[in-house]
């Protein structure tokens, strides 16, 4: 069975119907996206899926990552933290450093295509060098909220964005003013990828018993790269004020190193320092391909938690929710499209807050379970991989075709 058919079976047959029509209008398109990691973080999870279906459909897609110095890296972490509104330590040498990176991987990579996705700031400057004529148009796609950034960070992003005839942002929330036309197209997962996919029980247990988890006792779970932003240190907190009502309780933070984030082994640290005394906290440092893993730890959980203090979309409630899993997530960015208090799981403030809605999560069974079932029709509507796709193809179209065309999908 091909790609699409077996999308056909998740989404049914006018959603395909759809992408099919508009595929045919850029069957033989060359579509490039460029990020800056091939693992680890939902950018890359995401471009991993995104890049086959668009084949599927006869488009040439293809995906480029750009490279680096360490250095680099430490300074689009901090552009990361300065988008997000947070101070940042950063000098005119840090500025030239992304300038010049960018002109060598303009050179570097394969850019020569009719669009080109440029996904988040690290590769933003790369029309600036690469040579007239020859990508069609570029699309800067920011993951990011960048609604209140830092000044200096985005004095110097924003340069970059006047070459780019579209922008595209999560959600309504993450926008500001900029000098192209903006488009808002939420995230997804991949219903069919390895992460998400349904996984028989025996492998499911198989595995949770080799990361020494125990089948048969509550599992709260949190899977996110180890980032002060995510909050560990708050899931723990409010792990310890449900022990004692819940003696059985295990939790586990699984995470896994992203090649473009510095900051991951210092917060990993801290997080096993705090876990030390207790072992049924099981920090689980996951390599970049460990998604039926993950897969297997999310199907076992009896509470998702994803506390993060800042999000740009949260990619794992979204997998958490498809599994079933009501899930307790800080009350910021893309969360708040995904939770919704008493239907999909439960917005919070705090690791008392958590511990208060895991709480009653725990308690009351039955509204665990129809939690989990609205969260997975919820997805099935909004944030599947063939509806993202739908969207970007749609704006495609408009940055194409004349304004007094209509075309129906
Ligand atoms: N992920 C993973 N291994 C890990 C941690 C995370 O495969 O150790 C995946 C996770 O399942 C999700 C993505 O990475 O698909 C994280 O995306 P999200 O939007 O939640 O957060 P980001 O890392 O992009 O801030």
């Amino acid at each position: 069975m091909n790609l699409l058919d077996q999308y056909e079976q998740v989404v049914g047959h006018q959603e395909i119907g759809r992408l099919r029509r508009l595929g045919e209008h850029f069957a033989g398109k060359r579509i490039v996206h460029v990020n800056s990691t091939k693992t680890g973080g939902g950018v890359a999870e995401i471009l991993g899926w995104m890049v086959p279906l668009m084949r599927e459909l006869g488009i040439e897609a293809s995906w480029e990552v750009i490279s680096g110095p360490a250095e680099f890296y430490k300074v689009t972490k901090s552009f990361h933290n300065g988008l997000q509104g947070f101070p940042v330590d950063l000098h005119d040498r840090d500025l030239t450093l992304h300038y010049e990176v960018n002109r060598e991987n303009a050179a570097r990579l394969d850019l020569h295509a009719d669009i080109v996705f440029i996904h988040d700031p690290q590769p933003i400057y790369l029309p600036e060098f690469t040579p007239e004529g020859q990508v069609g148009r570029w699309v800067w796609r920011c993951h990011i909220d960048a609604s209140k950034p830092n000044r200096m960070v985005w004095k110097h992003l924003e340069k970059a964005i006047g070459r780019y005839q579209a922008a595209v942002f999560s959600m309504a929330a993450f926008t500001r003013p900029i000098s192209c036309p903006m488009f808002l197209v939420p995230p997804s997962i991949d219903p069919l990828s390895d992460k998400n996919c349904p996984i028989p029980e025996a492998e499911r247990l198989e595995m949770l018993g080799r990361l020494g988890l125990d089948g048969q006792r509550p599992l709260l779970l949190q899977v996110s790269r180890f980032d002060r932003f995510k909050d560990p240190l708050g899931v723990i907190e409010a792990y310890r004020l449900l022990k004692p009502y819940y003696p059985d309780l295990q939790l586990a933070l699984a995470g896994g190193p992203a090649a473009d984030d510095p900051e991951g082994a210092a917060v990993l640290e801290e997080v096993m320092n705090r876990a030390a005394d207790d072992k049924e906290i099981k920090v689980l440092m996951l390599p970049p391909d460990s998604h039926r893993t993950i897969n297997a730890l999310q199907r076992s959980a009896i509470v998702v938690l994803q506390k993060s203090l800042k999000e740009g979309f949260g990619l794992t409630v979204t997998e958490a929710l498809w599994k079933g899993k009501p899930v307790v997530g800080g009350a910021c960015g893309g969360i708040t499209l995904q939770v919704h208090d008493y239907h999909t799981g439960f917005l919070v403030y705090s690791p008392p807050g958590a511990a208060y809605r895991i709480h009653y999560l725990l308690r009351y069974a039955e509204k665990r379970q129809r939690m989990g079932k609205t969260g997975h029709e919820f997805v099935r509507e909004h944030f599947l991989l063939t509806r993202q796709l739908r969207d970007y193809l749609t704006m495609l179209l408009c940055l194409e075709r004349p304004e007094d065309e209509t075309f129906v999908v």
